[in-house]
């Protein structure tokens, strides 16, 4: 048997037909910019998120770079994020002239351990941008006490979690704003690039909205420097058709998860997730010392896996700048060594589980 990480022919297949629909309705309107699809996703994906705002751009990198340049850094300031996640979440603190200052992890969630940011907090701090890796949402209620202590803006990095929740609340309404990622393989991803902005306060809204057209208001008039920060017609026709079923690809997704946490906790450490969470599952992480042993036997049986991420930020040759060594975030160090993400897809079926958990305990039990 053969199973791929992520299979989008079977997400396609039920939907084909109202996709080339929505396609066609866009280049027959010849609407590709700023069409009316752009306004009716972006009011969508505010409720859906428990927002007053969303603002469309062209890709969850582009929806963190915009996010900073409305904060107004200046060179020099400091942002302090994880370095157990996608490169593109410190890349653009690099990219807004400003320093990333990294921070280790818990190595139950993955996510920034919130414990380690106040020593960090510096007179340059201006931003801390959380990460809700693979789809649960990082300890917002700590990290937001030491972001108002300080007058520190709070970025989410929701692009793996849209629809998952910290006691109650939706990701993008935890911090000053929220970026998400329609990237493909995201649980709502689009048919190439794209991203959101949220955010509950109108005078960041205001901003992002200028800042995606070349800071341009009225048009031609600039105050302030932005670019060409826009979302496609035709990718949010596509998320627009897409969007009613997220609900369900997540259920789908959760139970996939609850399967193998059943079958396979006794073998290696399955994801955990808080109580007061609600994961989306964008991956599903299991963690052991066989590893390496694990994805070359998965790799030989066709199952596909992913390392998410083989090597944390703070190591990256391009932050070698920065100054860490090895050793300096260890919790983040030992995760690249045991973490394996494994199909977790909603169109999944059990007898592939059954397929990939077999496989899983040939090695590890
Ligand atoms: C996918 C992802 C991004 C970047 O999104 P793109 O749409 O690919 O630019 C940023 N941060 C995290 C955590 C991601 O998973």
């Amino acid at each position: 048997m053969k199973v791929p990480m992520l299979d989008l022919e079977a997400q396609y297949e039920p939907i084909k037909d109202d996709i080339l629909t929505a396609m066609k309705e866009v280049f027959e309107s010849k609407r590709f910019i700023n069409g009316p699809q752009i306004s009716e996703l972006e009011k969508s994906v505010a409720e859906y998120c428990h927002c007053k705002h969303a603002i469309g751009v062209s890709s969850g990198t582009d929806a963190l770079i915009i996010s900073l340049m409305a904060l107004n850094l200046q060179e020099g300031d400091e942002v302090i994020t994880t370095p157990f996640t996608f490169f593109a979440t410190a890349g653009s603190i690099f990219r807004v002239g400003a320093k990333p200052v990294f921070v280790d992890i818990n190595p139950k969630t993955y996510n920034i351990n919130p414990d380690l940011i106040e020593e960090k907090v510096t007179k340059k701090t201006k931003a801390i941008i959380p990460v809700h890796l693979f789809g649960q949402c990082a300890e917002m209620d700590a990290i937001n006490e030491i972001a108002q202590k300080y007058g520190i803006a709070v970025i989410e990095d929701a692009a793996q979690a849209i629809g998952a929740e910290y006691k109650g609340k939706r990701a993008g309404s935890l911090g000053d704003m929220g970026c998400f990622s329609f990237f493909p393989s995201k649980n709502l991803g689009c048919c190439g690039d794209g991203g959101i902005v949220t955010t509950n306060n109108e005078e960041l809204a205001e901003r992002l909205r200028v800042l995606r057209q070349h800071g341009s208001k009225p048009k031609y008039y600039h105050k302030i420097i932005g670019g060409n920060f826009r979302l496609d017609t035709i990718q949010a026709a596509v998320l627009l058709v897409k969007f009613p079923l997220l609900d369900n690809w997540h259920e789908e997704r959760q139970k996939n998860a609850e399967y193998y946490n059943e079958r396979l906790k006794d073998s290696v450490i399955t994801p955990y997730v808080e109580s007061y969470n609600r994961m989306i599952y964008n991956q599903y992480t299991l963690r052991t010392p066989h590893r390496d042993e694990l994805q070359e036997y998965l790799n030989e049986s066709q199952i596909g896996n992913a390392i998410y991420y083989p090597v944390p930020l703070h190591l990256q040759d391009c932050f070698s700048y920065l100054g860490y060594q090895k050793g300096d975030l260890p919790e983040s160090e030992k995760a690249a060594m045991e973490v394996l993400s494994i199909p977790i897809y909603s169109e999944l079926i059990d007898e592939q589980q059954d397929y990939i958990i077999e496989k899983i305990k040939k090695v590890t039990d």
